[in-house]
């Protein structure tokens, strides 16, 4: 039995995989185990920041690997707390928490905003406004959080706790804060496997002028829009507002797994001994790898960004057979007349890999992809995209 089958076969088919098995990676080129080439635009779903296998990365990660690979959080190490510092420094915040993935950065989010306001408001302010069409996770609570259905009807029944309001509808934002007792409003700026939909300006002043009013902490899920995705350090920043609480993962890690969530002064002091924890959480070699990221994520590289998207998004909009294109900085979505996963087969046979986000095209670039390979990439997607092709 070749790779393929023997997946397959042992291990649970959670996964849609694509018949594609990839072997090695360098930059935004990854190939195949028959050494065919491929220009990535997916990385690995917002992860791999700067590609694959980028040498300052390994370097980082390599050196932390030789020195001390964990050591549980009963004791102090250095590579946690240069990434908590550098977080707080970049953003204003004041303290973090560490996990392993976005759903654990979002539980720990969840549970501070309902003991923030349980200690402030009284216990039953404990219900939480999540956006419709939003994704927050796979865990019984960030499903819960998740305003999709689909995810939730087999696994009946969710946490408590939860309502849902429409993206960008600030009437019926304020009807809920009227008529429910609310902890926190949770919301990623550009809903990710919602379909890259970002949230209007006014809708997200709506949501900080009666958070503001009626000591509502505010959550931004920024586990996939962080870590310069968007074009600015984190998705909010696009906005000119700071949240209380905000989760970040996938891409912080390049790589490897690493979840955060970032608590400004309000709720700094909200966790105490005992009330959270994660044997992993912090790791060394995770948090070595994060501040190399991080640390490179300057205000020359999102401006980068952002000039190499306008580029996508000029080139994509006048293309035949593109309905639309939406989304942030590096986080794009293409509305395609011809059937989404066509299209993404199409790129795949010509040597580029993208994904889906609902009926769209997503893009998900390295954020130092180089310039030659984004043309050749989006040109490959253009004819993909041509009807009768
Ligand atoms: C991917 C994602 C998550 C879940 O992250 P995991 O690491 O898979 O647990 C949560 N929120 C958003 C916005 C995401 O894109």
């Amino acid at each position: 039995m070749n790779i393929k089958e023997k997946d397959n076969l042992y291990i649970a088919n959670t996964y849609a995989r694509f018949d594609l098995q990839l072997k090695e990676g360098k930059g935004s080129l990854v190939y195949d185990e028959e050494g065919k080439e491929y220009i990535d635009m997916a990385t690995g779903i917002a992860v791999n920041t700067f590609g694959f296998c980028d040498d300052e990365w390994i370097k980082a990660v390599n050196s932390q690997l030789n020195c001390l690979q964990h050591a549980s959080n009963l004791y102090y190490t250095e590579p946690c707390v240069k990434l908590a510092e550098m977080l707080c420094e970049k953003t204003g915040m004041k303290k973090v928490f560490f996990s392993n993935s976005g759903a654990e950065a979002n539980e720990c989010a969840i549970k501070v905003a309902r003991k923030y306001a349980a200690d402030k408001k009284g216990k039953e302010y404990n219900t939480i406004i999540t956006l419709k069409n939003s994704f927050h996770g796979r865990t019984i609570t960030t499903l819960a959080a998740t305003g999709q259905d689909v995810f939730h009807n087999d696994f009946l029944p969710l946490t408590d706790g939860f309502v849902y309001c429409e993206a960008n509808n600030s009437d019926q934002l304020k009807s809920l804060v009227e008529s429910e007792k609310i902890a926190a409003i949770m919301f990623e700026t550009v809903q990710g496997e919602g379909g890259v939909l970002p949230l209007s300006e006014e809708f997200v002043k709506t949501i900080f002028e009666l958070a503001e009013k009626n000591d509502i902490l505010t959550i931004a899920d920024e586990v996939q829009t962080g870590n310069g995705r968007t074009g600015a350090l984190y998705g909010y920043m696009n906005y000119g507002v700071t949240p209380d609480i905000f989760s970040t993962a996938k891409g912080l890690g390049g790589g490897l797994p690493l979840g955060v969530t970032v608590l400004g002064e309000k709720v700094k002091d909200v966790l105490n001994a005992g009330s959270h924890g994660s044997t992993f959480g912090g790791n060394p070699i995770a948090c070595a790898g994060a501040v190399s990221i991080l640390s490179r994520i300057d205000d020359v590289l999102l401006k980068a960004v952002r000039e190499k998207s306008q580029y996508i998004v000029e080139k994509l909009s006048n293309a035949e057979g593109v309905k639309s294109v939406s989304g942030k900085g590096f986080m794009l979505g293409i509305e395609t007349e011809k059937d989404a996963t066509e299209v993404i087969n199409e790129c795949m046979k010509n040597g580029v890999l993208v994904i889906k986000a609902k009926n769209k095209v997503r893009l998900l670039p390295a954020l130092n992809i180089p310039m030659d390979l984004l043309e050749k990439a989006v040109d490959t997607i253009i004819n993909a995209c041509k009807r009768g092709n």
